[in-house]
């Protein structure tokens, strides 16, 4: 069974760079009929909060991200246990041992390194036989941390899922630190545990991890376990190339629901981002999954492109369901101080969803049938010149007379006058417009009207013609 996970750290929001990698990994699993599960790497004790746990969680449920250990999500820290025990058998086969350096002394030994024009690296002075003929005497009162002891000689080599073939020699890993002093395990060490334990076939994450894997590698070898398969993604970069930042624009996926996308655009922008299927560029995640193979993972930098995500919202926004609209954008619409009980909120969405990009520029759009009416005299004045008085006028008659409010018979009244006055639409447009809306800009002016309701258009046309 392939088994794939995201492994967040909860130290913040949720960046698009690791939304994109769940997205992978929640593929990768559904591509194969297996299983995509949640880990939440909280041994930053510092850095780590209840709240950025809960970002993640809403951030992978906004998303559709649906992993299949809901419920029953791996904390690190309730696995302090767990490590100990595996950390201890290390120790026990003579894979691990006790350093007990101060932090001067390593502060010592880095700069000695540097002097000389190495690579700083811990010079295993700890290691037992090392210290036996050194002489070493365990300090008292120090609390020791547990290293790793990295073979001395020889490669690691492993075939990326992305990058292909890469090897990296021993001799450039120095003894890595598995637990702190504090009992505490360390990144590359809980990963190991926990993705052993979940029983992991492919471990897919950013290329900034790249470094980590051999390290990781040595210890699977050192607890006699296969290593899963590993893919790194490339980086998200910034429109101008650049590291992608706050520099560039939003890079929470919270702030995207806030800022009023869809969630399926979102994923859809993000899967394509760095990935690519022949000319698949909308599709929906069943799709995504059908297709997606790691291999067609790009290995440059991605580059996020703003304006197009942007559209493929626009995209989405159109096709979406006028009722679901009507359920998202209503508090934004609230917000802004509009009454939702002026005008059907779904007629509303389905006249406005394809002008608009997002739902802020719905709620905006849709102020029109919200907001307070606040007609401007000067305006309605100037509509009314050039016949624009007479058109109207003879309008509000037709209207008036309508058996029905529909948009199809104001539109025919309209042209009627049109044509009975033999001037153009924008001489009658206008004037209704200004009047039936005080808005500057509105769609179609039939369907406007018709969602207005007759009772409002009559009387405002009334009393500014009277
Ligand atoms: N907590 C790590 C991160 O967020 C996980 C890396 C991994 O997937 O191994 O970068």
């Amino acid at each position: 069974e392939v088994r794939t996970r995201i492994a967040p750290s909860p130290t913040g929001m949720m960046h698009l760079g690791t939304a994109r990698t769940a997205i992978y990994c929640w593929a990768v699993a559904r591509h194969f009929g297996g299983k995509f599960l949640l880990r939440i790497e909280d041994t930053d004790q510092e850095r780590s909060t209840p709240e950025a746990t809960q970002v993640i969680l809403d951030s992978m449920k906004w998303l559709n991200l649906d992993y299949d250990n809901q419920g029953a999500v791996v904390y690190q820290m309730q696995r302090l246990d767990r490590y100990k025990e595996v950390a201890d058998s290390l120790l026990e086969k003579g894979f691990a041992y006790w350093d007990y350096c101060s932090k001067e002394e390593l502060d010592a030994m880095r700069e000695a390194q540097k002097l000389r024009g190495e690579k700083p690296r811990y010079d295993g002075r700890w290691r037992p036989e090392r210290a036996a003929e050194l002489g070493l005497v365990k300090p008292e009162g120090v609390k020791p941390v547990l290293r790793f002891r990295n073979p001395d000689d020889g490669d690691v080599t492993w075939e990326d899922a992305v990058y292909g073939p890469i090897t990296v020699s021993n001799t450039e890993l120095d003894d890595l630190v598995i637990m702190r002093s504090d009992g505490i395990p360390t990144y590359n060490f809980a990963v190991v545990v926990d993705d052993i334990d979940m029983k992991m076939t492919h471990v897919i994450r950013g290329a900034d991890h790249i470094n980590n894997t051999p390290r990781q590698i040595n210890l699977y070898r050192a607890l006699g376990v296969e290593p899963p398969i590993f893919g790194h993604l490339p980086l998200i970069n910034g429109p101008d190339g650049k590291k992608l930042s706050k520099r560039h624009g939003s890079v929470a996926v919270t702030e995207y629901k806030k800022a009023g996308y869809l969630p399926e655009a979102i994923f859809n922008y993000l899967a394509r981002l760095g990935w690519g299927h022949g000319n698949m560029e909308k599709f929906t995640r069943e799709e995504l999954a059908k297709v997606f193979v790691l291999s067609d993972c790009s290995r440059a930098a991605a580059r996020m492109d703003f304006k197009k995500l942007a559209w493929l919202n626009g995209q989405y926004m159109k096709e979406a369901d006028d009722s679901r609209l009507a359920d998202l954008v209503k508090d934004r619409i609230v917000a802004r101080g509009g009454d939702l009980s002026k005008a059907d909120l779904v007629k509303v969405c389905a006249l406005l969803k394809s002008r608009a990009q997002t739902l802020e520029e719905l709620a905006d759009d849709a102020m029109v049938f919200y907001g307070p009416y606040t007609p401007v005299a000067e305006d309605i004045a100037k509509s009314l010149e050039n016949g624009g008085r007479e058109a109207a006028s003879l309008a509000l008659t037709k209207l008036e007379a309508l058996p029905e409010w529909k948009a199809a018979d104001i539109y025919a009244v309209l042209k009627s006058v049109c044509d009975e006055q033999g001037v153009k639409f924008g001489v009658i447009a206008t004037p209704i417009r200004v009047i039936a809306t005080a808005a500057k800009k509105v769609p179609q002016i039939d369907q406007t009207l018709e969602i207005i309701g007759r009772d409002a258009v009559i009387s405002r046309l009334r009393e500014n013609l009277a």
